[in-house]
């Protein structure tokens, strides 16, 4: 199901961080290294789970609502220029590295219409109606509801059916209203350390996105996990220090 895709040269740095890390939190100092000052390992955010490295980089619910949302809008907001530019939404002349980029709610051409974070009005009531993107082509009567997740590698394929049922109900309302010839709901996943599912380059193909632009979303996931786990961690920097999240970008 999972292919290591295209292992980056960065990311054996990110590996060997991940090793380095790896040591200092209270799981591994408790269990491993049987540091007798341990008295518990305790994730120190939640305080409830035990701090373990899988913990940090996606399962801590007091990082949830700040460092996984902001992750995760790195990487949305990647693929939302991405598709801008592609629909001539975006001109060239006004592409900015992802990190300083904010995609406006609403994105309009001839042919195409782009929102972002945007709930969609249906006549019944749906739970589910605010995908992360939602791309209308106009012309051909197509809309992509497009949602992105960043979870645990154990978690992928789990995340990837959620994201399908969730917005079941959703494409149905749309199919009706807009009166769409179709309606794809595309899930955007990869795991917080960088591992493809299978299906994602299916999916940015179906978006006729360059198939290998998983390589810049799985940077982007990578970059900012190693940020969370640096900073929760606060282990000494001088293996992974900041010109290398420069060179990553
Ligand atoms: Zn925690």
């Amino acid at each position: 199901m999972v292919k290591l895709g295209s292992l980056f040269p960065e990311t054996e740095g990110f590996l060997i961080a991940i090793q380095d890390q790896v040591i200092n939190t209270r799981n591994y100092k408790k269990y491993i290294l049987k540091d007798p000052n341990m008295q518990n390992d305790s994730c120190r955010k939640c305080h409830r789970l035990p701090e373990t490295i899988q913990h940090i980089t996606s399962a801590c619910p007091s990082l949830a609502q700040t460092d996984y949302t902001h992750r995760h809008n790195q990487v949305a907001n990647y693929v939302h220029q991405k598709l801008a530019n592609k629909y001539n939404l975006i001109p060239n002349q006004l592409l900015l590295p992802y990190y300083q980029y904010t995609p406006k709610p609403v994105l309009e051409s001839d042919s195409h219409r782009m929102y972002f974070d945007r709930a969609i009005l249906t006549d019944k009531t749906i739970h589910y109606n605010r995908p992360d993107i939602t791309l209308i082509d106009k012309l051909n009567k197509i809309v992509y509801l497009i949602d992105i997740a960043i979870p645990n590698t154990h978690n992928l394929q789990k995340t990837i059916t959620e994201k399908i049922l969730k917005y079941t109900e959703l494409k149905e309302e749309v199919t009706r209203i807009w009166k769409m010839n179709k309606v794809y709901i595309v899930p955007l996943v990869l795991s917080s350390t960088g591992v493809i599912p299978k299906c994602l380059p299916h999916s940015l193909k179906l978006l006729d996105h360059p198939e290998n632009s998983y390589i810049s979303m799985q940077k982007a996931a990578i970059l900012n996990t190693c940020r969370i786990l640096r900073k929760i961690l606060q282990e000494d920097t001088s293996n992974f220090d900041s010109q290398r999240d420069a060179h990553l970008a």
